[in-house]
């Protein structure tokens, strides 16, 4: 029997607002525990919160981002829970009427293709504080850090649209790309910026209901995401092909571990009690408002992909890569307008620089060669001062933190050679020093002849310290042994 997965995403995405959303206390991410957390953020008794502007605009932002209706009339209600990280027993969050209603996010996949996925709301609440959990098992003890409660939160729910890891995990990547190219949310997963949680279900191939979901909560790694998916999937289908049933719950995946495991089951909305919060007013939107924010939206990764094909004359995959993190675009573009290439920017974006930093868990904001260096290493391989090898060389100087491109090059005396005269010379001087390979190449077939040169290549390349164009070698080579034949 062959078994379709069905997965939706909630999504709560933290927003740079400097301060919380209904004090002034602030959001700064590292402090000392509970250096940031005041009165109001705990519902001390004599408080009373005030709405944060900010956070508002950038909610309505995200709605205008994704095609959304803007709610009108949005409002607070009190959720009601018991739990060590939310000492003042509710936390403040919207339920009848959301800040942002129904919208929609267009997914590229692997093959090309492209799927809707759409969104049933979002909405804005509170976060809580957090559970720290530390020392070993002779002592061991949790403590609680404060600073994270009251710091605005959109939470965004999808509709069951996807169906493999593959989509779910493009969906989580279009939010980032959306929200950080929005300027809303610093995009920090690994300090919680965003955080999933991901439904799955299963069911028989071609069916149309839909099986009984669990809940896997705060995901904070697409990696770990992908993993803790997966096995549920074979997870929920083993209990099923096993006689059993799936029972609705919450689970927990731990990405360090790679252990998942069920954390309650699931509770209703009504087990919560929501009821509108006394303490806030309705939230009133204007048209002027939305208008102001809609004219001044950054431009969003799909139309930056866009521009990027036809102003860079990039291929679309490329410009997908660039423009899905804003980040990266911006690095993009400081190379790309100061060097001569920007397809050569791109593939050194894309390719070394990424990689480096991959491998050195760095994002590209520190990235410790700057769009300017990189551009001047491309102004270098562009006029062929340097061949490709010798890049990547002076790309480590310039990581190492030695200087300009144009600097490495000279101080370690890497410049190519490319004096049409003296690469003459260089070859006849190495087909005069190997005349059996010479010999060897005339009687050899011509379709064969090609593979050859290669011999030949290594040998001028090695006579020239790796210092000869490559390409003028290649064409130089080419014309004498023709004329020998
Ligand atoms: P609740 O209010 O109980 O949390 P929702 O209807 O709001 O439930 O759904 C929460 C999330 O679960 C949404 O992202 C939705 O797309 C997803 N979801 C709902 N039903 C299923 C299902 N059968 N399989 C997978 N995901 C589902
Ligand atoms: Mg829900």
């Amino acid at each position: 029997m062959s078994w379709d997965t069905v997965i939706g995403l909630e999504i709560h995405v933290q927003l740079a607002t400097k301060t919380k959303i209904f004090s002034g206390a602030s959001t700064a991410y590292g402090a000392e525990p509970n250096t940031q957390a005041c009165a109001i953020d705990l519902a001390m008794p004599g408080t009373l919160p005030v709405l944060n502007k900010q956070a508002v605009n950038y909610a309505i932002m995200f709605g205008l981002a994704i095609d959304a209706e803007i709610g009108q009339v949005s409002a607070f209600e009190r959720k009601n829970y018991f739990y060590p990280d939310l000492p003042k027993g509710y936390q403040t969050t919207q339920l009848e009427k959301p800040i942002v209603g129904r919208g929609n996010v267009e997914i590229q996949l692997a093959d090309g293709s492209t799927k809707n996925v759409r969104i049933h709301h979002a909405h804005l609440e509170e976060d809580a504080g957090k559970s720290l959990h530390e020392g070993n098992f002779s002592s061991k003890f949790s403590g609680i850090d404060l600073n994270r409660a009251g710091t605005p939160l959109i939470e965004i729910v999808s509709e069951p649209d996807m169906n493999n890891a593959e989509e779910a995990i493009a969906f989580a990547k279009k939010i980032h790309s959306i929200v950080t190219s929005l300027g809303i949310c610093d995009g920090e997963m690994s300090q919680g910026s965003m955080r999933f949680d991901v439904n799955v279900s299963v069911k028989p191939s071609g069916t149309d209901i839909l099986g009984t979901r669990t809940e896997t909560k705060n995901l904070n790694s697409f990696k770990f995401m992908e993993e803790a998916i997966k096995r549920e999937v074979e997870r929920q289908i083993d209990v099923i092909e096993d006689g059993g049933a799936i029972v609705q719950e919450t689970r927990l995946y731990n990405g360090e571990t790679k252990v998942a495991r069920s954390m309650r089951s699931k509770e209703e909305a009504n087990d919560y009690r929501y009821f509108p919060c006394p303490d806030l007013l309705p939230v009133i939107v204007s048209d002027e408002q939305v208008a102001e924010l809609r004219r001044n939206l950054p431009e969003l990764p799909d139309a930056r992909q866009a521009r990027f094909t036809q102003q860079y004359n990039l291929s679309d995959y490329d410009a997908g890569i660039l423009s899905s993190d804003a980040a990266m675009a911006k690095y993009f573009e400081a190379a790309a307008s100061t060097c001569s290439d920007a397809k050569l920017a791109a593939n050194w974006t894309i390719g070394e620089l990424s990689a480096r930093l991959n491998s050195e868990d760095l994002s590209i904001t520190n990235s410790p060669v700057s769009a300017q260096q990189l551009a001047g290493l491309i102004t270098r391989i562009a006029d062929n001062s340097i061949s490709g090898k010798m890049a990547k060389e002076v790309f480590e100087g310039i990581w190492a933190g030695e200087g300009s491109a144009d600097e490495i090059i000279e101080a370690r005396g890497l410049k190519q050679v490319s004096d049409s005269g003296a690469l003459e010379q260089m070859v006849a001087d190495v087909l005069a020093a190997n005349q059996t390979m010479v010999d060897d190449y005339i009687n050899t077939d011509e379709a064969k002849r090609k593979k050859k040169l290669g011999g030949f290549m290594g040998q001028i390349m090695k006579a020239s310290k790796g210092q000869a164009n490559p390409q003028q070698v290649n064409q130089i080579l080419a014309k004498k042994l023709n004329e020998l034949l």
